[in-house]
């Protein structure tokens, strides 16, 4: 391996410009990729990488940047951590596909042991595994719907779910996921979330209020499955008020309807906990997972009570490369290093350290409306002082400061206004207070 290129932990865990940013290198590449690549598939920050480990990312450059984005919440235990790296290999060299589906394997089954183990609940378990989270999706979606005879699906506002057809249809925000693509699936569903902030309602009204829409728009006797966030996600890091999640989940239950909780992205440590609805309490029917559990392999899973997912008939779910083995290597080695490095408790010393700094820079600035997450899924939501009204602008001007200055934000929300902040697990905190003390400076001058 080209020792300029090697990645993983080793990488000196430093934020260091050496060129403009992007460099030279780097808008040569982005010229080559204008010319190639579609220009509907966009980059938050044309920086080309040649390395990342830690908490950092390396460019073609020589630049180090602070990584506060994990490929959105998908290096958790750090890009190319050693037990995902000395796995895969070993996996790669053996085989490489056969498909499950033809010849299985065992680290497929191994991936649904943990993954049974790890989510909600001691009742018995099963899971079945895919490519990406928008294909979980999509078979919860089935699954849900051979098991109860219902067709309804429902979602809430602000809701992200992928963006293939019936993810679309899932997905709340038009621009840029649905504009132009469709038409949409149908038996789609929307109901009112639960938004702290801007409803100040208890998880009690909120729940009753999405309850209330459900039962009158939809009928509680349609609806094969609600599917949530537990924490929204692109929809802009929205935490429900306490106790919203777990009433719905109990009028799903009441109604036969299969709650499903999508924690792609907030599952596997990213909130301090294995998933997120542990912190409210909550046993969801079935569990979507992907972006954290493979440590950057493209691997997805639906997990839950073994009588719900057996619902469907022999070959009804699957796919050529679901569960590919080395993407099941990868996930082995993640989760190994999630246990040994005890990732939850470092996810919960982040959201200490990064709320900390985030509530300081609030009482400075009066346009910061809100700050809110949990574990290492933080943001700060951009608004006109004194008020709810969204400041996109300013977001943008933040997130622009940021990467300016080597520290790689990312913005979310329905209205474009919240710079969230999602670093690697692994990242040590010399380099988040330093990602901190450079946000600070770029906020006393947006
Ligand atoms: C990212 C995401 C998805 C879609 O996952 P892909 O792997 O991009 O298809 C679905 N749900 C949530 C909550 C997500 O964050």
């Amino acid at each position: 391996m080209n020792a300029v290129n090697a990645g993983g932990p080793s990488l000196p865990q430093e934020r260091k410009l050496v060129t403009e940013i992007p460099g030279p290198r780097s808008r040569a590449l982005h010229e080559r990729r204008i010319a190639a690549v579609a220009s509907g598939v966009g980059s938050t920050l044309p920086i080309y990488v040649a390395a990342a480990g830690g908490g950092v990312l390396v460019d073609v450059d020589g630049n180090s940047l602070i990584d506060l984005a994990s490929g959105i919440a998908v290096t958790s235990v750090g890009n190319s951590a050693p037990q995902v790296v000395s796995r895969v290999t070993q996996q790669v060299a053996a085989f490489t596909h056969t498909c499950f589906m033809v010849a299985p394997y065992d680290g497929y089954v191994e991936v649904c042991e943990e993954l049974t183990r790890l989510t909600p609940g001691d009742h018995p378990k099963k899971a079945a595994l895919f490519n990406s989270g928008a294909e979980a999706v999509e078979n919860a979606v089935k699954i849900a719907r051979v098991r109860t005879g219902r067709d309804a699906v429902v979602v809430v506002d602000h809701a992200y779910h992928g963006r293939t057809n019936l993810t679309m249809a899932m997905t709340a925000k038009n621009m840029p996921y649905k504009e132009g693509f469709g038409p949409f699936a149908g038996e789609v569903y929307r109901a009112p979330m639960s938004y702290p902030f801007r409803d100040g309602l208890s998880g009690t009204d909120a729940a009753a209020r999405t309850i209330d829409v459900i039962d009158k728009q939809v009928g509680a006797g349609n609806v094969a499955c609600i599917v949530i966030e537990p924490v929204l996600g692109e929809g802009g890091f929205i935490v429900p008020a306490p106790g919203y999640l777990a009433e719905l989940a109990d009028y799903a239950r009441a109604n036969g309807i299969v709650f499903v909780a999508d924690e792609i992205q907030s599952g596997m440590c990213r909130t301090g906990a294995w998933f997120a609805s542990e912190h409210e309490g909550v046993v969801p029917d079935l569990v979507t997972v992907a972006k954290g559990v493979a440590g950057g392999l493209p691997l997805a899973a639906v997990v839950g009570s073994a009588e719900i997912m057996d619902a469907v008939h022999v070959g009804g779910l699957g796919g050529t490369y679901g569960g590919n083995p080395v993407a099941c290597a990868a996930a082995l080695g993640a989760i190994a290093t999630m246990r040994e490095l005890d990732l939850n408790k470092r996810a919960r010393e982040i959201e200490d350290l990064l709320t900390g700094r985030l509530r300081e820079l609030a009482a400075d600035h009066p346009w910061i409306g809100d700050v809110r997450g949990r574990g290492a899924m933080i943001a700060l939501e951009v608004v006109e002082p004194g008020g709810t009204v969204p400041d996109a602008a300013r977001a943008g001007r933040l997130s622009a400061g940021c990467h300016q200055a080597g520290v790689l934000t990312l913005t979310c929300g329905t209205y474009g206004n919240v710079l969230r902040f999602l670093p690697p697990l692994v990242a040590s905190d010399e380099l988040l207070h330093e990602a901190m003390d450079v946000l600070a400076e770029v906020a006393a001058t947006v």
